[in-house]
């Protein structure tokens, strides 16, 4: 049994099990579609995958992330690991991009054993990228590893997602990524609960509120402002719309951040004892909780969730944005 106890990954063990034995035993899909939410480690671990599969160490060492190949890699450099992703923040993968890549996928490997594109958030893909990668799934070259990543698989065309072996990364269990937050990167204990209950156990995004202070600034500029919002009239809340929709990363970064401030508002005004996540604004969350009530609470995070799920599927943000504006309680 080949072991991976050297693999750069922290938590989503079956996963790295699973690639370990399909690596030992030569039985390799030619496409991986790793899902999940944003910051959960879906790039991380194709990373690791694509370093595995052409690090040129010993097969019991592999990744050994020291040799040649891994280090190019690990740098986003090497000639026959490409990354295609969307251009721009908030952009689409295009098509332009995939012929790009399938020009280079009928020539063998440069120099490591097989070709492996990391093709990273693919639900960012236009329908017409999408068409033409069918075409390399349906007949990959032998040489050929496709590893693609999306935060779901319900926005893709099924007939990509048939094709591929589905790796489903789960968020790590809190105290798991508090335990991380201490041990590796030296986070005193109350604020490492703290982060992995803001991160809902996405790791990347906790490890990086660890290390950028700015953050968790932005995230209590950005609840002050909605508390702000809850006071305000309909025309402030319209043209913080027009804001949030010039930006639609940020946005769901957002939408997720009201997730959790409702679903807290909810659990408090209706006298549940069950841990909120934002624990450092519990003041002002129960004065909330008093005034909007727990109906109303509820009402707020069906809203959230349900904007959340039509960005997914793009439609138009802000009007997206705008419903939700309107559906926000006041106070
Ligand atoms: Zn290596």
């Amino acid at each position: 049994m080949q072991s991976t106890a050297n693999w750069p990954i922290i938590g989503h063990e079956w996963a790295v099990a699973q690639f370990g034995k399909s690596l030992a035993n030569g039985r390799l899909r030619h496409a991986y579609l790793v899902t999940g939410p944003a910051s959960v480690g879906k790039t991380t671990l194709v990373r690791a995958l694509a370093q595995a599969l052409n690090c040129t160490s010993a097969p019991a060492a592999r990744p050994c992330g020291e040799c040649r190949s891994c280090k190019l890699i690990a740098r986003g450099v090497h000639p026959d690991v490409p990354i295609i992703e969307a251009e721009e923040a908030g952009g689409r993968l295009k098509i332009e991009q995939i012929r790009d890549l399938q020009t280079t996928l009928a020539l063998r490997p440069v120099e490591a054993r097989y070709r492996v594109p990391m093709i990273l958030r693919f639900h960012e893909a236009t329908p017409a990228a999408q068409d033409a990668l069918l075409k390399t799934l349906e007949e990959p070259p032998s040489y050929v590893v496709l590893l693609l990543t999306a935060e779901r698989a319900d926005g893709l065309l099924e007939t990509i997602v048939s094709r591929c072996q589905p790796v489903t990364l789960r968020p790590l269990a809190l105290e798991q990524t508090a335990g991380v937050l201490r041990a590796h990167f030296g986070v005193p204990g109350d604020r490492a609960d703290l982060l992995a209950r803001l991160s809902g156990g996405r790791l990347g995004w906790a490890v990086r509120a660890a290390q950028d202070p700015d953050m968790l600034a932005g995230r209590d500029e950005a609840l002050d402002r909605l508390e702000e919002l809850l006071r305000a009239g309909r025309i402030a809340r319209f043209q913080y719309a027009e804001t949030l929709a010039k930006d639609k990363p940020a946005l769901l970064e957002m939408l997720s951040l009201w997730q959790t401030y409702w679903r807290d508002v909810a659990l408090l005004a209706s006298g549940s004892r069950v841990p909120i996540v934002n624990a450092d604004r519990a003041e002002s969350l129960r004065r909330v909780a008093g005034r909007v009530g727990a109906d109303a609470a509820g009402r707020a995070l069906e809203a959230v969730c349900r904007t959340a799920d039509y960005l997914a599927r793009n439609v138009n943000t802000r009007l997206a944005v705008e419903v939700l504006m309107l559906d926000l309680p006041g106070m």
